[in-house]
């Protein structure tokens, strides 16, 4: 069989979600203004992932997880560090592929400094808004992390840093939106695959419940906007919505067998 680029271009991709910390709190903590629920409180799970779209030898790395040190401090259980996991599906970061960050939050965000060669991908307005004033007020600031932020300044000089305002294709079948509400330039992806159109919504939507109870999360930017961007989603044909922490999200995928057994799942035929 002869190459062929347009069969290649248009081949689904397989999305790989990896969990690689976790944290035990309350309902009353994850949700914003928990009491207006009038439901009793009670144990609540966070977890931390990141994920991977991969097509033939073609790689895009969505969101880069905590360093582990900022994962400690904050308390968090660092279950394993994100680059090694990426090592362990056998993703180097050195090795250029294109990275999306939904939202410059620390665990989101960090670990940027190992992908030298990356182009990244980042809402123009999450970049200001992290660079400038507002950002470091302190109901924003609990989750940034300005050491990661300055370490895109290497990607500015080097031309590596695609800031997109609205929409931006990263390749045929992969789709990154900025959809807002959460921080001012929170993003979705949208990604075809074999199963049919996956959306990564990231921190638009920490938990299912959040879209199944129109409940949310903790720390919103801007509300009308946030439960706007559910209202999107619900409407959307979208196979899969992936969330962003929902402590069930790995069980409702396809595990991944070998070194990442139990911390990995996979959407999609791997082609
Ligand atoms: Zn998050």
């Amino acid at each position: 069989m002869t190459y062929d680029p347009a069969a290649a271009e248009s081949a689904p991709w397989q999305v790989v979600i990896i969990k690689h910390g976790t944290r035990a709190t309350t309902r009353s903590d994850a949700y914003m203004n928990y009491a207006f629920y009038d439901e009793p409180d009670g144990p609540f799970r966070l977890d931390y992932f990141l994920w991977v779209l991969r097509r033939g030898d073609e790689v895009i790395v969505v969101d880069t997880g905590y360093r582990g040190d900022e994962g400690t401090r904050r308390g968090r259980e660092v279950i394993i560090d994100p680059l090694e996991a990426l090592r362990a599906i056998g993703v180097d970061p050195a090795a250029g592929h294109p990275v999306v960050i939904t939202h410059a939050h620390y665990d989101h965000i960090g670990n940027i400094a190992a992908f030298p060669s990356s182009t990244i991908h980042l809402a123009r307005i999450e970049h200001e808004f992290w660079t400038g004033r507002m950002g470091r007020r302190t109901l924003f600031a609990h989750f940034g992390d300005p050491e990661a932020v300055a370490e895109l300044d290497p990607a500015v000089g080097d031309g590596r840093l695609a800031l997109y305002d609205e929409q931006v294709e990263i390749a045929p079948g992969v789709t990154v939106t900025k959809v807002g509400g959460h921080t001012p330039g929170q993003s979705v992806v949208t990604v075809r695959t074999s199963v049919g159109t996956v959306i990564l919504a990231s921190d638009a939507v920490h938990f299912h419940e959040e879209m199944d109870r129109d409940m949310l999360f903790q720390s919103m930017a801007d509300l009308p906007q946030s439960y706007a961007t559910l209202d999107r989603l619900r409407q959307s044909d979208a196979a899969v919505i992936v969330s962003g922490h929902d402590s069930g999200e790995l069980e409702r995928h396809t595990p991944l067998a070998g070194p990442l057994a139990g911390l990995a799942a996979t959407i999609g035929e791997f082609r």
